[in-house]
């Protein structure tokens, strides 16, 4: 989950690292109020979960409250890169002397994490990334040792950091693993003309992983899915997710789902998403799925691969039949049933005989019957 910037700001004083006064608010009348409790001068700055804020116009100054005020209603409602504008921060501004990028972040593939650092923060960071990676430089620290006092001050003399910024990349470090962060970015750190360091932004992204032994998130909600229809499978319990193509593909079991998405592929097909109704496939799980696949108007066919375990294949079947009873098919389904009970459970579909559920017995048929069913349409 990543955080806001106003939330990374929290985290960052708790260990130690220091931030403007700043003030979080929701409407441009409580932003004028915010200003003059600050001092009147403030910087208004859009809470997105997005970087770039800066050049897509969300990063501004006030000179007084009236004029936070303003800017606070321009703001809030905008839209950025996709993050409509809901809150914003109004902070104290500083006068910056230098500005310094400084990261640490999961490397999957060494088992570590890597800190990078950077005397040339601010927001053309990507741009000296690109053109000159010398100037970025790239530590590798072992989660065991941690950044100790002499990793720290390495990390800043790679970067050529001044030794202020010791004690900041031994705190960043702190929030890293304490709150149990996958990323914990500071860009930029700065240096102000009477000679603090400060940071002047945060991105912060936990681990999903460690929510259960970190009390502070669990009532947070999760990022919200991008895709409507992501949103109602998961609020319905259901493993989806939407991808390019015009097959529709239920299973049970991940691997199934998965083999399932190359052979439709092997058949010049392209999956329409990845639903995996798991182990149970009740007639509620099976009705729920066919909903949330048939919403997607791209899907002109409908795959239903099950290989009958535990639930065995008429039970199966049953489900199938019931949910054609809550949700009317739109599409042509294309069944495949094997395993334990799948004589019983074709039978039973054989019975039902829907004009729009043809049925197959091996996957790759199935797979082809799809193929082409989505083809014709
Ligand atoms: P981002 O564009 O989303 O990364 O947003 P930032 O919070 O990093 O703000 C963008 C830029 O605005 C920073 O790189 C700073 O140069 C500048 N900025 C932000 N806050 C202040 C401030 O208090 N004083 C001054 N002088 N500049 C600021
Ligand atoms: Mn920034």
């Amino acid at each position: 989950m990543d955080l806001y910037e106003h939330q990374a700001r929290e985290l960052f004083a708790r260990y130690g690292v220091l931030v403007p006064d700043a003030e979080v608010v929701d409407t441009p009348r409580a932003a004028r109020l915010a200003a003059q409790r600050l001092g009147g001068r403030v910087v208004v700055k859009a809470q997105v979960k997005t970087g770039g804020r800066g050049k897509a116009g969300g990063v501004k100054l006030a000179v007084d409250p009236a004029a936070a005020e303003l800017t606070a209603r321009q703001m809030l409602g905008m839209d950025i890169k996709g993050h409509t504008v809901r809150k914003i921060m109004l902070a104290q501004p500083v006068g910056i002397d230098d500005e310094f990028y400084v990261s640490y972040v999961l490397d999957r593939a060494a088992g570590r994490f890597l800190a990078i650092a950077s005397a040339e923060g601010g927001m053309g960071i990507e741009e000296v990334a690109a053109t000159r990676p010398d100037a970025v430089a790239r530590i590798p620290v072992d989660p065991a040792e941690g950044v100790t006092p002499a990793k720290a001050a390495e990390i800043a003399a790679a970067a050529q950091l001044p030794p202020e910024t010791v004690p900041v990349l031994q705190q960043l470090w702190q929030v890293l693993v304490r709150e149990d962060a996958l990323l914990a970015e500071v860009n930029p750190l700065v240096r102000t003309d009477d000679g603090r360091i400060l940071a002047l932004d945060g991105k912060v992204t936990l681990d999903d992983n460690a929510r259960f032994r970190q009390a502070r998130w669990a009532s947070e909600p999760s990022d919200p899915h991008t895709n409507p229809l992501e949103a109602a499978a998961t609020a319905k319990g259901l493993n989806y997710v939407k991808l390019d193509g015009e097959v529709g593909v239920i299973g049970n079991g991940a691997g199934l789902v998965m083999s399932t998405l190359d052979v439709v592929a092997g058949c010049g097909a392209r999956p329409a998403n990845f639903l995996d109704i798991g182990g149970g496939a009740s007639a509620q799980v099976m009705a729920d799925g066919l909903a949330v696949i048939l919403s997607d108007p791209a899907v002109k066919s409908v795959f239903v691969n099950v290989f009958g375990g535990i639930t065995a294949c008429d039970a199966v079947a049953d489900g199938i039949v019931q949910a054609l009873e809550s949700v009317r098919l739109t599409r042509p389904l294309v069944v495949r049933l094997d395993g334990n009970a799948a004589a019983r459970g074709r039978a039973i579909l054989d019975d039902r005989a829907h004009p729009l559920v043809h049925q197959a017995t091996t996957m790759d048929a199935a797979a082809r019957r799809a193929a082409e069913l989505a083809d014709a349409a």
